[in-house]
């Protein structure tokens, strides 16, 4: 699976609508410091599900929405869409005929968050279900970003193991098996 592209409109530096296509295998995104680069990223773990402002470099959740400059007036809303070839059927459960999977976030001022998979409005455990498994996911480490190494080294025994469930497949029937109990 691949993230194939990236939609971002009123969501921190990306006040303008704009598509960041990613076409190949290993893409770079290079620039002068405070140009957007790390908001990408945040971009990308906000749609999967990321529920700490913290983790996004903010005070609150809606501190992702352009915030104005001095050139432009704050928007409302921010909205990141996520496109996802899925060809090699990664994506199980009722997504996994789906080639492509878009999903998408949006938060209002007022710090309505709805999430959509295809299309069509859905839970926020919707969104992190599908990648339970896939070594994708909000804080998983298929995200290494400036200084995890370093946490990961020091992390406690039972924060490691977290990692290595995910790395290993086995976090999803963890989560199954808790489902089951609490019902
Ligand atoms: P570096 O090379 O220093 O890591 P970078 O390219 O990763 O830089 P980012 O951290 O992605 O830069 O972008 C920081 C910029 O985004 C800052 O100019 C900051 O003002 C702007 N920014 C962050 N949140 C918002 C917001 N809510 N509204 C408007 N601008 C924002
Ligand atoms: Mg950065």
């Amino acid at each position: 699976m691949r993230l194939k592209a990236i939609k971002l409109a009123g969501f921190k530096s990306f006040v303008d609508p704009t598509y960041i296509p990613f076409p190949t295998n290993m893409t770079g995104i290079l620039g002068p410091n405070g140009c957007g680069k790390s908001n990408t990223i945040d971009a990308v773990r906000w749609v999967m599900g990321e529920s700490s402002a913290k983790n996004l470099r903010g005070e609150s959740m809606t501190d992702v929405i352009f915030n104005g400059s001095a050139q432009r007036k704050p928007v409302g809303k921010a909205s990141v869409d996520l496109i996802f070839d899925n060809s090699d059927g990664t994506l199980r459960g009722e997504y996994a005929a789906f080639s492509e999977v878009a999903l998408r976030r949006q938060v209002t001022r007022e710090g309505q968050s709805t999430y959509y998979l295809n299309g069509t409005k859905c839970r926020r455990k919707d969104i992190t279900d599908i990648f339970l498994g896939t070594g994708l996911g909000a804080r998983s480490y298929s995200i290494i970003e400036q200084g995890m190494i370093s946490r990961l080294i020091e992390s406690k025994p039972e924060e490691l193991r977290v990692f290595i469930e995910e790395a290993a497949g086995i976090s999803k029937y963890k989560e199954r098996r808790r489902e089951t109990e609490n019902r």
